[in-house]
């Protein structure tokens, strides 16, 4: 097995018995196994119906152990799954299946697209070059966007990314229970965003905060103010989730001995809908 050493001590799954990790500790142990040179391991190549039809590279590993994920377990187990393919490779195939599936859109999923930067970087620029992408969706938790701020420097030359940043909690505590991560990295995420703002990258935010079972109105009224004091526009443009039972969150949950309710019955009234509804009273009044 490779990486012995780093598997050993290696966080699975979020136990209630579970020790907070450092994310970027977790981030450099997975790069360790999940990079190469310009090298990265993914599990498939394919293209699916969301963001209106996009070709996807599925990359296996990430910084986080988020209870809710949904991705396959090539999260909690790097060293057992993928085959490693060079960034052209990796590019090459995610145009096929783009192509063969009749849209310009494409992304990396599957795991934390951002991990192994070099790889990433030359992904980037071999889809700069191929006029049937129009648009590449950068998924991230912000995490190494955020403790790199060259990173997001280096995304500043790419004409067609637009960045997506996803946020798991409002509070520290919240987060660290929801990804198994020290509290202190709750700020990350918001680090990133910062950057993404400074160089005036294409982005907006999600968050998993539409599901009253993982976010209380407290925990998600200071997730707004937390948005907010970096932007307001942030809220108007927030992408707002809820869990879904797949397979993998289910275990996940389990594991982690969270209790949740199936089906979801009720979720919060998008932000954004709120705040242009309010915009367009006042405007009414003005
Ligand atoms: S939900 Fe996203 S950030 Fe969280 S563990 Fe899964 S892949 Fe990583």
């Amino acid at each position: 097995m490779e990486n012995s050493r780093l598997v050993a001590g290696y966080p699975r799954f979020v136990t209630p018995e579970f020790e907070p990790f450092d994310p970027v500790e977790l981030l450099r142990w997975t790069e360790e196994i999940v990079c190469r040179g310009d090298a990265r391991k993914y599990t498939a190549f394919y293209a699916t119906g969301v963001y209106g039809g996009i070709g996807t590279g599925y990359a296996v590993g990430c910084c986080l152990r988020c209870v809710f994920c949904w991705v396959e377990f090539s999260r909690d187990f790097p060293e057992l799954y993928g085959k490693f393919y060079s960034a052209e490779e990796a590019a090459r195939r995610i145009v096929a299946a783009a192509r063969h599936y009749g849209t310009p859109r494409a992304r990396i999923s599957g795991g934390e697209p951002t991990l192994g930067k070099e790889h990433l970087l030359s992904v980037l620029q071999h889809i700069e070059r191929e006029p049937r992408i129009r648009l590449f969706i950068l998924e991230t938790n912000g995490i190494p966007l955020a403790i790199d701020p060259d990173y997001v420097h280096a995304l500043e030359e790419f004409t067609k990314i637009h960045v997506r940043v996803s946020l798991k909690a409002g509070t520290p505590e919240a987060f660290s229970k929801k990804t198994g991560a020290r509290p202190e990295a709750f700020e990350l995420p918001f680090k990133a965003i910062s950057h993404l703002l400074q160089h005036r990258i294409s982005f907006h935010v999600a968050a998993m905060s539409l599901d009253p079972r993982f976010m209380s109105p407290e925990e998600r009224t200071a997730l707004m103010k937390r948005l907010a004091s970096l932007d307001f526009r942030l809220l108007l443009n927030l992408e707002e989730e809820v869990v879904d039972p797949y397979d993998t969150t289910l275990k996940r949950l389990a594991a982690a001995n969270w209790r949740v309710k199936w089906p979801l019955r009720r979720v919060y009234t998008p932000i954004s809908e709120t705040l242009r509804e309010l915009l367009r009273q006042r405007r009414q009044r003005s």
